[in-house]
């Protein structure tokens, strides 16, 4: 990386780190020019599958879409951001493991149905209400019959 100061190219690395729990290293870096010093940060590059719809298109997979689609049913309902964040990395683990390149967008919602499903009944039938396509209409009353304190709704 070249020096942020002076854009020499030869840079040394002082001394290297982790941080953010293991999940970055950071190198403090000195300029053999000019001898200023920086730091830089490695970080993952997360691959994550992309999205092909039902109708053949492919999308990149769009964690703001996701936590847009988890939010939305969530509203008013006591289940905190921390909880959502936690289940945003569930299902991005879920899809990474599938090791797939293309996922389905079915699959997606079965991902994202299930982690609903533990956060949050209500907001779970809320989402599948919509999600599930009618044709699937059996499937989603057994479903709904599966739970067993339906709260309301
Ligand atoms: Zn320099």
């Amino acid at each position: 990386m070249h020096c942020p100061f002076c854009n020499e190219v030869d840079t040394k690395v002082m001394d290297s780190r982790l941080a953010a729990e293991g999940a970055q290293v950071r190198r403090r870096r000195q300029c053999t020019s000019c001898h200023e010093r920086f730091t830089t940060f490695e970080i993952y590059e997360v691959v994550m599958p992309r999205v092909v719809k039902s109708s053949g298109l492919i999308e990149p997979y769009d964690q703001n879409k996701l936590r847009r689609s988890i939010s939305l049913p969530l509203q008013k309902r006591p289940v905190s951001a921390d909880e959502v964040e936690a289940a945003i990395s569930r299902i991005e683990q879920a899809l990474r493991k599938t090791g797939e390149r293309e996922v389905p967008s079915k699959i997606l919602g079965e991902v994202v149905m299930n982690e609903l499903r533990q956060l949050d009944v209500v907001a779970y039938v809320r989402f599948a209400s919509v999600y599930r396509d009618f044709q699937d209409i059996d499937e989603f009353q057994a479903e709904l019959a599966s739970i067993k304190q339906p709260q309301g709704v």
